[in-house]
């Protein structure tokens, strides 16, 4: 038996304005900015990658922000929610910066054994915060604009929305190796190796929701942890042997990637935690320049140039 995933790597959403995601990030839940680069497949879309200080998988955010993005639909099909950890304690601090900051947030609430603040970036895009003991001092950028006792670590976890509920929980089950943890309602609590952030994965069962249409506001894909290419060509192989239509490894310069849609709807990526995102920049310098693969470096001026400019954070 091979070694299941443990947790999140990143999760990767749509944006509208870049200047306007860069400041929400940074600024108001401050993250820090770890890649300026573009996005591969599309190298006139800038691609943002937020993280902790180092940029360690299990606390990566990164946007696609296409200015003129026209508004998505979040729904079944898709990862509705996604979450992030904070201290126990520390939700009527940031219950107060989101307050300050006019960002739209719901009243905490209580689920399991956790306290959890719902609220939407300037897209719409949906998050929470989640408090408990549990959240890793290890996972933090210590430099940014939050005080590091509030400061956000790492994910906790997404929640899917989805028609149907047992194939997905087959395939995680089964293959992915998650164990279901507990269930309540319509929510079944799924969750991989404890001790990572970003171990648990909520599957929504909604049988009648509307059918999520992705673009701004919405998570285009979430990606899972795998520690390197061959655990990755592993993980291909069972994936294409149960029917599912898996991509080739794709180059994606700080990891490598394959992606499929699992049983509902939802992109999955395996992602290897192996380069990393100091492969071209030191810890001190992550965020601070465009990074382009070595295929672009060519076109560098011309990619630069169309870019939107940018004031980056600090
Ligand atoms: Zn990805």
């Amino acid at each position: 038996m091979t070694q299941g995933i443990p947790g999140i790597h990143h999760a990767t959403a749509i944006a509208s304005d870049p200047q306007r995601n860069l400041d929400f990030y940074a600024d108001v839940l401050g993250l820090r900015l770890v890649k300026r680069t573009v996005n591969f497949d599309d190298p006139g879309t800038y691609h943002f990658y937020f993280g902790d200080g180092l940029g360690h998988p299990g606390t990566i955010l990164t946007f696609f922000p296409w200015p003129n993005a026209r508004q998505g639909q979040r729904g079944t099909g898709q990862a509705v929610t996604t979450s992030f950890s904070v201290p126990a304690g520390s939700l009527g601090w940031w219950r107060d910066r989101l307050r300050a900051r006019e960002v739209p947030f719901e009243t905490p609430l209580s689920r399991f054994e956790e306290e959890a603040l719902v609220f939407y970036d300037p897209d719409g895009l949906q998050f929470e915060l989640v408090a408990h003991s549990g959240a890793d001092d290890q996972y933090l950028w210590r430099e940014g604009p939050i005080p590091a006792e509030h400061a956000l670590r790492g994910f906790y976890g997404v929640a899917l929305a989805l028609e149907g509920y047992e194939r997905t929980a087959a395939l995680l089950t089964e293959t992915m190796g998650f164990r279901l943890l507990v269930e309540s309602g319509n929510r079944y609590r799924f969750q991989a190796d404890a001790g990572v952030p970003g171990s648990i994965l909520d599957v929504l069962c909604v049988p009648v929701g509307q059918r999520g249409r992705v673009a701004a506001g919405t998570v285009h894909h979430v990606a899972w942890r795998t520690p390197n290419d061959t655990a990755q060509r592993a993980w291909r192989e069972r994936f294409a042997g149960l029917g599912l239509n898996v991509t080739p490894v794709l180059d994606r310069k700080y990891f490598q990637s394959i992606y499929f849609r699992e049983p509902g709807g939802v992109l999955f990526e395996i992602a290897t935690d192996t380069p990393g995102f100091t492969l071209d920049e030191s810890p001190d310098e992550l965020g601070s320049v465009l990074r382009l693969p070595s295929w672009l470096e060519p076109r560098r001026a011309e990619i630069a140039q169309a870019l939107p400019k940018l004031h980056l954070p600090g």
